[in-house]
């Protein structure tokens, strides 16, 4: 079995990050006010804008917390039932700054695959993705491909019956099991 780990909003809370920087410069926002994708539209902030802070916090990759404790652990047990490769969207210079991030948390993994946009996930050779973004999910689905949503405030409004939603990774583990 192949599996997909997302970075960005499963195992690494990017968003705290970018909030900590944004409630310094501008309106403040919770997490829990991000509840699109492209949140950032109704906040009027601009898309490149957001994009280039985000990539701006992986550049101080050490300050960004994972999303749940012991991911040291769960990766391995993950990494049991299959090849899990990470597989990340993102602007090619922060991948050094990923790779930093993966080793420092002893993040376990056969592969480091990074894409330069999203949907393009759900055109590579995995059985089962495991990711936070409701349109990669919906894409991956639509390939008659597997997802696993990891719950965040931005996918809420995804109940379709194909993706399974788990609040954990270890939940995420078990769902695989029972598929
Ligand atoms: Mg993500």
């Amino acid at each position: 079995m192949k599996i997909a780990l997302d970075v960005d909003g499963v195992i690494a809370d990017v968003i705290q990050s970018w909030l900590n920087y944004n409630n310094s410069i501008r309106q403040k926002i919770t997490k829990r006010e991000i509840s699109d994708w492209d949140f950032w539209k109704k906040f009027k902030i601009n898309r490149y804008d957001f994009y280039a802070e985000l990539s701006s916090c992986w550049k101080d990759w050490s300050s960004i917390p994972p999303t749940e404790e012991n991911l040291s652990i769960t990766t391995k047990s993950l990494s049991e039932l299959g090849q899990v490769d990470i597989v990340t969207a993102r602007e090619r210079s922060t991948d050094s700054f990923v790779k930093n991030w993966l080793s420092h948390y002893n993040i376990s993994y056969d592969n480091y695959v990074s894409v330069i946009d999203g949907p393009m996930k759900s055109d590579l050779d995995y059985d089962i993705f495991i990711d936070d973004s409701p349109l990669n999910a919906l894409k991956i689905i639509q390939q008659k491909k597997k997802v696993i949503l990891y719950s965040q405030p931005w996918n809420q409004y995804i109940l379709e019956d194909q993706i399974y939603r788990v609040s954990s990774l270890s939940e995420a583990i078990k769902q695989i099991n029972l598929i």
